[in-house]
């Protein structure tokens, strides 16, 4: 007897091991959709303030101190569980809610554009804080929109008892390509089944395969030589600033010989100090973007060369440092598809003629194309949804995003959401004008539905995740394996932009946003929506 009831305890306890959840009927799980789909559109309210709030921190990569704080005391009220510091970077972290599978985790990004700071809701230049920051990419929007869909989808495992874990993170320092590579190689995803990662776009979209953007190495040259009197003996110098400008010479010969697919930009970090001392320290950052692996490490190592050369010639010395990088992406194809679906459902967003006429007086002050590169009419916002798109037959290259070093390593997709307008340069200021008026919260709203009802496909039809694998296995990954560019011990670039911060951080100060005081961001700035001329 006893003997039969350690067998049947044996059994039981093997069937609770080995036993795959049960899919839930497609019936309950369209009713959670629907029911999560209306408690994000009823908390339009949360979405306004979080999108508002990150727009006047305005924080550049690394420095997204207020920010995180901010978006870590809303989950903790939620909550979820934080794990801050992660990774060597002060204002990175993880938060964690549920137990079991399937892990999902959540991201975007959220740090902002150098010389970017706009008013927003304005249709002509108008800084908050001359030459400060600005969040001119619109990284203000993502983690409100997916911290929104979590508490919501929370709701419903917790009411429904359904295991998962939802895993909330930040891209720290995406415009420096510096956090997701280190998040990558010390195993922050290890455990993960899916990532579901959002960018602000101008529609509402997602796509898989090759997404034909460049990945790239951002690295800077250390140039050192040894100072003397400019004019007294400059024969006794060795100019750093020689070298560099040499380097630079030598790049932009060697631009020939490159293939049309590459891109490379520099900055000079360092220039020297004063005319009348021979320079003898200079440095100049580069990127160099390429479309494939090989191809980046090529450019990367003609960098290193064409750096040596120039220390040659100036009897100079040069040490070099890797301060970013991302591979080119490649984004999931099953995951793609069932939240592809979900964007049909939620449709694009109600503009009012205010946002339209905003929209297009913001294009007229750019200069837009009258068409985008997939030859789309640029007027106004969008009013048709995108097409769900595959790999890319041709690419001539692109930018980049280190979304993509967790793309290679676990099924992931981008969601495009439509807080921006159409037709904007990007990386400017003009594209901060949209980032806390009705145009952004309503994509950001629109947004949160497709990944809370993307949420609930991933906890009820284990299929998805269990396809996702199988594309990440037999296709993506089939011939391409994904090899690092950093170290095991390369630290991450936390020190960049702290001189920029530190200068402007308390005239920002004065202009954070008081949803206490203020119904909207406009409001406390004192802007009527839309403004569309200049009145002086
Ligand atoms: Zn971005």
């Amino acid at each position: 007897m006893r003997t039969a009831f350690s067998l049947f305890l044996c059994l039981l306890f093997s069937y609770l091991l080995t036993a795959q959840p049960k899919p839930i009927p497609q019936t309950k799980a369209d009713a959670w959709k629907k029911e999560v789909m209306n408690a994000v559109d009823a908390k339009a309210k949360d979405a306004q303030v979080m999108v508002d709030m990150v727009f006047s921190f305005a924080e550049l990569g690394f420095q997204e101190t207020e920010t995180s704080a901010y978006l870590i005391k809303i989950l903790e009220q939620n909550g979820f569980t934080i794990e801050r510091g992660v990774s060597g970077m002060p204002t990175a972290w993880i938060a964690k809610w549920g137990n079991g599978k399937p892990y999902i985790a959540l991201g975007s990004d959220v740090d902002c554009i150098p010389k970017a700071s706009q008013k927003p809701g304005v249709a002509y230049k108008s800084p908050i804080v001359e030459d400060a920051p600005g969040h001119g990419e619109g990284h203000n929007s993502g983690l409100p929109l997916v911290i929104l869909a979590a508490i919501e989808v929370k709701k419903i495992m917790e009411r429904e008892k359904l295991p998962g874990t939802l895993m909330i993170w930040p891209g720290i320092a995406e415009e420096l390509v510096g956090s997701k590579a280190w998040y990558i190689r010390d195993g922050l995803f290890k455990n993960v089944d899916a990532c579901i990662f959002t960018h602000v776009g101008n529609n509402l979209g997602v796509s898989w395969g090759d997404a034909g953007n460049n990945g790239l190495v951002s690295v800077e040259f250390q140039f050192e030589g040894s100072s003397a009197h400019s004019a007294g003996a400059p024969w006794r110098g060795k100019s750093a600033l020689d070298a560099v400008e040499l380097m630079n010479i030598g790049w932009n010969y060697k631009r020939e010989h490159l293939k049309p697919t590459q891109r490379s930009h520099y900055v000079v970090t360092d220039g020297g100090d004063q005319p009348n001392v021979v320079p003898s320290k200079a440095a100049v950052w580069y990127y160099f973007r390429e479309r494939t692996y090989e191809d980046i490490k090529s450019m990367y190592e003609d960098g290193i060369r064409i750096a040596n050369g120039a220390a040659m010639m100036t009897n100079t010395t040069v040490k070099h440092r890797l301060l970013g990088t991302a591979w080119p992406g490649h984004f999931n194809k099953s995951i793609a598809e069932a939240m592809y679906k979900n964007i049909k459902t939620v449709g694009l967003p109600t503009w009012s003629n205010d946002d339209q006429a905003l929209a297009r007086a913001v294009q007229k002050l750019v200069s837009a194309p009258k068409k985008d590169q997939r030859g789309n009419v640029i007027d106004g916002l969008a009013v048709k949804l995108d097409t769900l798109n595959g790999p890319v037959q041709f690419s001539w290259g692109s930018g980049s995003d280190d979304i993509a070093d967790i793309a290679w390593n676990v099924p992931t997709v981008v969601l495009r959401y439509p807080s921006n307008i159409p037709g904007t340069p990007g990386h400017n200021w003009a594209d901060g004008i949209a980032m806390a008026t009705p145009i952004a919260h309503k994509g950001v709203v629109n947004g949160s539905k497709v990944v809370a009802s993307t949420l609930i496909d991933m906890l009820t039809n284990p299929k998805i995740i269990t396809d996702a694998w199988d594309y990440h296995n037999n296709v993506q990954t089939k011939d391409v394996k994904y090899i690092p560019f950093l170290e095991k011990n390369t630290p991450p670039a936390t020190f960049l932009n702290t001189k920029i911060m530190e200068q402007f951080r308390p005239q920002l100060k004065k202009y954070y946003y008081d949803p206490s005081k203020y119904n909207t961001y406009l409001e406390q700035l004192g802007i009527t929506y839309p403004t569309l001329e200049k009145k002086d």
